[in-house]
């Protein structure tokens, strides 16, 4: 690939995802933050995904001019994603996603608390945005450390409390437990808010979950 064509492409794909996230739009008014539906803000997700695996990102050359031009004031993400805090989970990289664009909630486990709900609402109700993601990963160390009921110092054993739930029927195999565990978290979080709850109704705001390869970079859905 010539540096000129990927400069092309890297200006048409800047001025396609600020359209998509209405950043392009953001004088016509309204209370619409994106012109993407549900399906499509998960969509985009899973487009960006598919660039990460094939090594064509384009984020990075975005990110310093978006910064400086558009989100110093507001924040228009298209989508969230409740990822656990797992370093070799790098959620705006794996979905080749640049500044402004996700709204990224991270604690190990990608468990549901009362603080990330409450995030994740603020990012429906007053962010606008489309859809949710609740991402796990193989080889979670969390996942791993609650489904062997492992002994931990400190304040570690609270996710345990949040994990057990969903895990409980996976019969001691950690690869099913993470699955298992993004499909219960997913649940909770589009049953336990009424906020979330009405806009998947009233404005089909998708609330999907799912799974993170750390061997491919490829992101697959399971709930
Ligand atoms: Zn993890």
């Amino acid at each position: 690939m010539d540096g000129a064509w990927n400069g092309e492409w890297t200006r048409r794909r800047f001025v396609a995802g600020m359209a998509a996230v209405g950043v392009v739009a953001a004088g016509r008014g309204g209370s619409a933050q994106t012109a993407l539906t549900g399906d499509g803000a998960l969509q985009e997700l899973m487009k960006g995904n598919e660039r990460y695996v094939a090594g064509t990102i384009t984020s990075f050359p975005e990110d310093l001019k978006i910064l400086k031009e558009k989100t110093v004031l507001k924040q228009e993400p298209f989508a969230a994603v409740l990822s656990c805090a797992d370093s070799r989970v790098p959620v705006e990289i794996l979905f080749d996603q640049s500044i402004g664009h996700l709204f990224v909630t991270r604690v190990a486990g990608n468990i549901v608390t009362p603080e990330i709900l409450a995030s994740l609402e603020y990012g429906v109700a007053v962010l606008s945005l489309k859809a949710i993601l609740v991402m796990g990963h193989t080889n979670c160390g969390a996942i791993e450390a609650a489904v062997k009921g492992k002994e931990v110092p400190g304040q570690i054993s609270v996710l345990y409390q949040h994990l057990m739930p969903g895990i409980r029927d996976s019969h001691g195999d950690v690869v099913e437990a993470v699955k298992a565990n993004v499909v219960f978290q997913t649940r909770l979080i589009r049953e336990a808010s009424t906020v979330i709850a009405k806009a998947i109704k009233d404005d089909g705001i998708k609330v999907a979950g799912g799974m993170y390869d750390l061997g491919t970079g490829r992101v697959r859905i399971v709930a």
